[in-house]
């Protein structure tokens, strides 16, 4: 009988993000680890593999495909209201104990993880997102980075259709994927687990490409929010979160920051679930550090006004949450404070049309 690995190596095709050594080992650029593969090699990720001197990557399948709300996502400040066509396809470049897409993302590591593939066509997952009344497509639940070549195939189906494209991603990018996404990506959501190089190394990364990815993403003006799953005795001590929230702030003060409560998962589940209070404790650092836009997340209705964006200049409420549901709209038509007239940083439309989803939804593809 096939195992899942022999499947997905049937589901591929050749790469482009690899150049080939003077030793003929081929060295790819899909994320940060830059793995170097001898012919028949596999990289960290277990989707990418040396084959006979070329790079075979995933092509063809999805792992799942869901219909969610935009702040899902989460990303509060573009489209608010809009449904996110949300595809992902299998495999991780981490190994993060407490992962909450487990079953997608480590389905090649952990025989506990099974996620069977489903053929997809970029054709037919445009047509399907716009049949549903997605306005975003996003390349979610594995890490999108690995499977880049995939999501540009969609993306060029998506932007000729007039949709917005993004990615929920780790962030482990190297210069060179960037800029291949770079022509047709408009939103990036990077989860910033941490700020100790020692803890990215825990999870099977190094933190130096992940900062670099933030910086550059900023500078290519593609719309970045970031998100720490605040995990007890892990990631949040006053220090390391000080000096997270003051890298982010000296990218960019308007870089929204999600700070959002972890609960026991996949192999982590003696750890403690994260409270209200310590969301607001680092909801506080972040707003010490200058960030202009911190929300504290997955705790519904229990963190007073961090649901809700403000302006950053009179503090009148222009969008109020409760999870993902708008409460209320407030932005002008021009993307501004209806109080004071300051801007408010993100991608919104002129337009405000109600909210599409506000629960997810799995769906099957047609
Ligand atoms: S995507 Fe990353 S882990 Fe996979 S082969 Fe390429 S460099 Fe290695």
């Amino acid at each position: 009988m096939s195992t899942l690995a022999d499947l997905l190596a049937r589901e591929t095709r050749e790469g482009e993000l690899y150049d080939v050594l003077p030793d003929g080992r081929l060295r790819c650029y899909a994320c940060g680890h830059e793995c170097p593969l001898p012919n028949g090699a596999i990289g960290v990720c277990k989707v990418r593999f040396n084959d006979g001197g070329r790079l075979r990557v995933p092509w063809g399948y999805v792992g799942g495909v869901q219909c969610d709300p935009i702040e899902k996502k989460p990303f509060f400040h573009a489209y608010p209201g809009a449904l996110a066509y949300s595809f992902g396809m299998l495999g991780c470049d981490l190994h993060c104990a407490y992962c909450q897409n487990w079953v997608t993302s480590q389905a090649l590591r952990d025989p506990a993880a099974v996620a069977p593939p489903t053929h997809a066509s970029p054709e037919a997952m445009v047509q399907d997102a716009r049949r549903l009344g997605a306005r975003v497509l996003v390349s979610t639940y594995n890490e999108p980075l690995i499977t880049s070549e995939w999501a540009v195939s969609i993306f060029k189906e998506a932007k000729a259709a007039g949709l917005v494209t993004g990615f929920v991603s780790n962030g482990n990018g190297t210069p060179r994927v960037l800029e291949y996404l770079r022509p047709l990506i408009d939103l990036y959501k990077v989860d910033l687990k941490s700020f100790d190089d020692r803890h990215y190394r825990e999870l099977g990364g190094r933190i130096g490409p992940i900062l670099d990815t933030i910086r550059r993403l900023h500078a290519m003006n593609v719309w970045v929010e970031i998100v720490t799953l605040l995990i007890p005795g892990f990631n949040d001590s006053v220090d390391e979160l000080t000096r997270l929230t003051d890298f982010l702030a000296n990218v960019s003060p308007g870089i929204p920051w999600h700070v959002t409560a972890f609960h026991g998962d996949y192999k982590m589940h003696d750890t403690p679930d994260t409270t209200p209070e310590m969301l607001m404790e680092a909801a506080d650092i972040g707003h010490r550090a200058g960030l202009k836009f911190v929300y504290a997340g997955n705790l519904p209705g229990q963190v007073g006004s961090l649901e809700d964006t403000r302006c950053s200049s009179c503090d009148e409420t222009v969008i109020a949450r409760s999870g993902y549901r708008i409460r209320d709209y407030r932005i002008t038509p021009n993307g501004c404070c209806p109080s004071c007239g300051t801007p408010v940083p993100g991608r919104f439309d002129g337009h405000f049309a109600g909210q599409i989803a506000s629960h997810p939804r799995v769906i099957r593809l047609r």
